[in-house]
């Protein structure tokens, strides 16, 4: 099987699971993945994650030239080839609306919170962006640079994006960091999260194991 055929297929799994697991819905969100050519497969415009097809994906050129497909790429397609082109560890991209999420995006409160030991491993950071109008190049401009160097943002007024040096990684953060949301929802409701201390936080971000687990992911999904 072809790296670009199994990457088509794969997005189109991953964009199932952001659908059935509620990170989105409707023609919500956005998902792409960069080849070994340093081609860029993205959603079509208009698409719902859930019906997406192999043979709808659009291949960009790191330009933004169509190199193949039938459809407009997604609007996002701009910010998600900046993020590329910027960041060469990054090789999948996951856009989505969850709603606990987005209860924080539309409240404009942080989730930047150092509390909860497995978003500190596998996710790091995670800055509130400021609102921008979507589809203008000044959004495009702020998600990107946002992202230089954070594998995840929530948009005020908006939704969350995720990276990942592969598809199941950039899926699996969407999905911690939505859990994360209602882990402090409802810590906040039963008096407030408990915040660990910065050696604490530095010895959870450098932890061996979690290089490993890494190894295991790459494996499994290449
Ligand atoms: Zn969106």
């Amino acid at each position: 099987m072809s790296e670009e055929f199994r990457l088509r297929e794969e997005l189109c799994r991953i964009g199932r699971r952001l659908y059935d697991r509620h990170l989105t819905s409707g023609a919500g969100g956005s998902i792409s993945a960069r080849t070994s050519k340093n081609e860029v497969l993205i959603k079509p415009s208009g698409f719902s994650l859930a019906d997406m097809m192999p043979e709808h994906i659009v291949k960009l050129s790191l330009k933004g030239e169509v190199l193949d497909g039938k459809y407009p790429p997604s609007t996002d397609a701009p910010w998600h080839l900046m993020i590329y082109e910027m960041r060469s560890d990054v090789n999948a991209i996951v856009h989505a609306h969850p709603p606990i999420c987005g209860g924080f995006a539309c409240a404009g409160i942080s989730l930047d919170i150092p509390t909860f030991t497995e978003v500190i491993i596998q996710i790091g950071r995670i800055p509130l962006m400021d609102y921008a109008t979507p589809t203008t190049m000044d959004y495009a401009k702020k998600v990107a640079e946002s992202l230089r160097d954070v594998n995840a943002l929530l948009m005020k007024n908006h939704g969350i994006i995720t990276l990942g040096a592969n598809l199941e990684q950039a899926f699996q953060r969407a999905e911690l960091l939505e859990d994360f949301a209602r882990m402090v929802l409802i810590a906040k409701i039963l008096g407030g999260p408990i915040l660990l201390p910065e050696d604490e936080v530095y010895k959870l971000r450098t932890l061996e194991s979690e290089k490993w687990r890494m190894k295991i992911v790459e494996e499994l999904y290449k």
